[in-house]
């Protein structure tokens, strides 16, 4: 394996300027890494390595002529493949949308290719972002490069395993009710969800529009910091999306709200409890005061998440009807075309999903399932708001156990306990991170989660100091 590519953007750079090495060459060590990892990883469904290399080539044009570089130039990475790319396929890992080329940018795009960073390709995840391991995936078959017998995670599990295998310095994923911080978690790398709103939405493929962020899989936490401060901000194409006002880090030791309800006996692994007992201990050490809290229960956020996400989908997804873009299935009348249409290309957990949604909307049904669900939320969000009034982050497992076997026939509900950990920070829109500590006895990856008051990335960003996460801990 080629040294370079486990370094930071920042000793990229500094290599870069120093005439150590180029764009063009950084670029095709991951292109060779990329070849030798996936086989036994296949985190990508589309390499791009003509596109990445002109990229390249212009970044390493810029800095001979002198041009003003922008905070990424000449930095690989990858996207999930929600996110649209001008003339480059986007699936969201979907039969309906195979052959989709998009004539467009989304937004976090833009920006990236305006701060001069180099697209190696699109990454693999759960069909239209629905699950939690990419097995989901109609398109591929992406695994955990710590062990090829286990997920990567989901469903940004493409964009987890690429960065935790030295195929891109970063990558962009999207997070509904998890969707980062769990893959994160079970490859070793860094997750952030951001704030809801703090990135563009415009572009990226939706699965719960009320809930979807996009976020950043990185190596280390000052990786995550550049990216970030590259894609936040208003966006007028993306109503939700809002101005990005960072707040400060304070000044005082830090208050850490440790989440009790997951230290009850069964309710996570038993190894994930011990590693959250030892980091509320590493933030004692460092000065922290450390309390305990406790969630309005994370079964009922997770039941809400369900039927919210269900019921947001299925409106979402009625736009891929054969006829404007898409799958086209045949049909003698327009009912046929819709029913052969997304009959035939959408997979079993998107019907699945379809359906839910379908049925908590209708009727009475709204009022006794969806609404109810509604003001779950708005109980999960009243208490995550107070317990930031007194707390500054709050500390939980970023999952109930590490990667599982792939292939393990789980039921529905089984795979929708992964989410267990991550729910509450979505439906209260607050920012989370999900931070590598380290592999249990398997060697396989463990992690928690810090979530934190809107806008307090930094402070997420900072307090992995405090447990001592060293770069060297991401990837392999
Ligand atoms: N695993 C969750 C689900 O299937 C998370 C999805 C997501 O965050 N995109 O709904």
């Amino acid at each position: 394996m080629h040294a370079w590519i486990n370094r930071s953007i920042k000793e990229h750079q500094a290599a870069f300027a120093a005439g150590e090495y180029t764009s063009r060459e950084l670029t095709s060590a991951f292109l060779k890494r990329i070849e030798e990892k996936e086989p036994s990883v296949g985190a990508y469904l589309t390499v791009d390595a003509e596109g990445a290399l002109r990229e390249a080539d212009a970044s390493d044009a810029r800095r001979r002529l002198g041009v003003p570089l922008g905070p990424l130039d000449g930095i690989p990475y990858a996207l999930k493949d929600t996110f649209c790319t001008v003339g480059l396929r986007t699936t969201c890992a979907s039969r309906m949308l195979e052959h989709y080329v998009p004539p467009y940018d989304a937004e976090a795009v833009s920006r990236l290719r305006r701060a001069g960073a180099v697209l190696l390709g699109k990454l693999n995840l759960d069909e239209f972002a629905m699950g939690s391991s990419t097995e989901h995936s109609a398109l591929g078959n992406t695994r955990n490069p710590y062990n090829s017998d286990c997920v990567a995670g989901g469903s940004s599990g493409g964009s987890a395993a690429a960065v935790a295998a030295g195929e891109c310095v970063f990558s962009l994923g999207t997070d509904t009710g998890g969707s980062i911080r769990q893959p994160a978690a079970f490859c070793g790398v860094m997750g952030l969800k951001p704030t809801y709103g703090a990135i563009s939405r415009y572009g990226v493929i939706a699965l719960a529009s009320s809930l979807d962020c996009v976020g950043i899989l990185s190596r280390c936490a000052e990786d995550g910091e550049i990216v970030l401060s590259v894609l936040a901000g208003k966006d007028e194409k993306d109503a939700t999306s809002r101005a990005y006002l960072p707040s400060s880090i304070p000044s005082r030791p830090l208050r850490v709200a440790l989440v009790a309800d997951f230290l009850r006996d069964g309710m996570i692994a038993e190894e994930i409890r011990a590693l959250l007992l030892e980091s509320a201990e590493r933030f004692r050490k460092k000065g922290a005061q450390v309390g305990e809290i406790s969630l309005p229960s994370p079964m009922r956020a997770l039941a809400a998440y369900s039927v919210l996400t269900a019921a947001e989908a299925a409106s979402e997804l009625g736009r891929y009807d054969g006829i404007r873009y898409g799958f086209a299935g045949a049909g003698e009348d327009l009912e046929n075309r819709y029913v052969s249409s997304r009959g035939e290309s959408f997979g079993r957990e998107v019907k699945r999903r379809i359906l839910f949604g379908t049925y908590v909307m209708t009727g009475s049904r709204r009022e006794e399932i969806y609404n109810q669900a509604r003001r779950v939320r708005g109980d999960v969000k009243a208490s995550m708001e107070k317990i930031l009034t007194e707390y500054d982050l709050i500390l939980a497992p970023a999952t109930p156990t590490v990667a599982f076997a792939a292939g393990a026939q789980r039921s529905p509900a089984e795979m929708y306990c992964s989410d267990l950990c991550t729910v509450c920070g979505s439906l209260a829109g607050l920012p989370s991170l999900s931070v590598p500590m380290g592999k249990n006895m398997e060697g396989l990856p463990m992690a928690v989660q810090l979530t934190a008051a809107p806008f307090s990335e930094s402070l997420l960003y900072h307090a992995t100091a405090l447990l001592e996460v060293s770069h060297e801990s991401s990837g392999i």
